[in-house]
């Protein structure tokens, strides 16, 4: 197939393209950088040993949009594409909206003018209502709260109507754990703008020297040792998910939500160990507040994805960190 991967040059979407490059498919990434770097193309290329042309175009540029469809005859098409800070959607609602909606909006009507009507969507966790119990189930009730989570959930009904109005389009809704981990080789990883939200991308730069302490937001929630519990997943399970997703939604029309996670829940401070464990050393903690919004227990109920696709997380916490780690380590050093 040839696929657009639309935000492949991002985290989830460059290890996406090198798992798609290397089982033989084409891929074209279509990228505004507003979130990452053109360099990541040439390390993509490096690793698959193969080309990944791409295309510097925003989605919410209708006209860029229709002319990369006129230009190559994909098959499908992966979209990544969003603006992903919960925080940063608090305080800047409308960018949110726009570049989230309006980009799916317009990246749809090319799809359908070209006759292109298999889709991946990157959904999230965070669609979930928060009342739900644990694990998160997809038939569970959704509801977010921040304005990010709200774009997820009213994508997700975007393209549920799409494919209601129109029985050829196929849609998967893969809904995201906690993605951490980077490519084996540490030449793709994360690379967030500025201070990271995040837990791991946090930890990895206090590993670094970077940053001074790691701050445990909370031990004080009913979990076993007291801090947040979360589904981490290894970024390269999650990008090998995409491939069997995108096999499955060939071979039906409709719109299919799966989770993508491992099913299994890891605290704060066992990440923290694990992560010691990966950079050899004692790592500087603080215990401060509950960050407001907060939940104490996240994972997934990850049947629906292994019946249907065959999909099961591979790879575990150890190797998640030490993956992280060795990116960092040639990040830091400027590779
Ligand atoms: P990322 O920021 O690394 O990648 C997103 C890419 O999209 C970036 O390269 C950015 O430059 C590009 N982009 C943003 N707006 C664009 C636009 N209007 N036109 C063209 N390109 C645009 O993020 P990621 O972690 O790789 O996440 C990918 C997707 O997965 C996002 O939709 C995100 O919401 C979703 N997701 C991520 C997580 C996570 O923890 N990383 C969890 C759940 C869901
Ligand atoms: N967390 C923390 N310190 C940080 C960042 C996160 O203690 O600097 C905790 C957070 O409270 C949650 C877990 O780590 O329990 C995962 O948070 P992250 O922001 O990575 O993911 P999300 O909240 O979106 O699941």
């Amino acid at each position: 197939m040839n696929i657009l991967l639309t935000g492949g040059a991002g985290f989830i979407g460059s290890h996406t393209a090198v798992v798609l490059l290397e089982s033989g498919h084409d891929v074209v990434v279509l990228d505004n950088f507003s979130n990452s770097k053109p360099s990541v193309l040439d390390r993509i290329e490096a690793i698959a040993g193969r080309s990944c042309p791409c295309e510097n175009a925003d989605l919410l540029d209708e006209a860029a949009v229709r002319d990369v469809f006129d230009r190559h005859g994909f098959d499908a098409v992966v979209h990544f594409a969003g603006l992903k800070a919960v925080g940063e959607s608090v305080e800047k609602p409308l960018s949110y909206y726009a570049n989230n909606l309006i980009g799916t909006i317009r990246l749809t009507e090319a799809m359908a003018e070209h006759g292109v009507k298999d889709l991946i969507f990157s959904s999230s966790a965070t669609v979930y209502r928060a009342d739900n119990p644990v694990p998160y189930h997809e038939d569970d009730a959704l509801g977010a709260t921040n304005p990010y989570g709200r774009t997820k959930v009213m994508i997700e009904q975007i393209l549920r109507d799409v494919c209601a109005a129109d029985p050829q389009w196929s849609v998967a809704l893969l809904r995201y754990f906690n993605p951490i981990g980077a490519h084996p080789s540490g030449r793709i990883g994360e690379d967030p703008n500025g201070i990271p939200n995040n837990l791991l991308p946090y930890v990895s730069k206090v590993a670094a020297g970077e940053l001074p302490v790691i701050h445990i937001f909370g031990d004080d929630y009913g979990t076993p040792d007291g801090t947040g519990v979360r589904d981490y997943i290894h970024v390269m399970d999650l990008a090998e998910g995409h491939l069997l997703a995108l096999e499955y939604i060939r071979e039906r029309k409709g719109a299919f939500p799966f989770n993508l996670g491992t099913g299994k829940g890891y605290s704060v401070k066992e990440v923290i160990a694990a992560f010691e464990r990966a950079c050899g050393r004692p790592l500087p903690v603080e215990i401060d507040a509950r960050r407001a919004g907060d939940l104490p227990i996240v994972y997934a109920n990850a049947d629906l994805a292994r019946a249907e696709l065959g999909f099961s997380a591979k790879r575990d916490l150890t190797e998640m960190c030490a993956d992280a780690w060795r990116w960092q380590q040639r990040a830091w050093s400027g590779q």
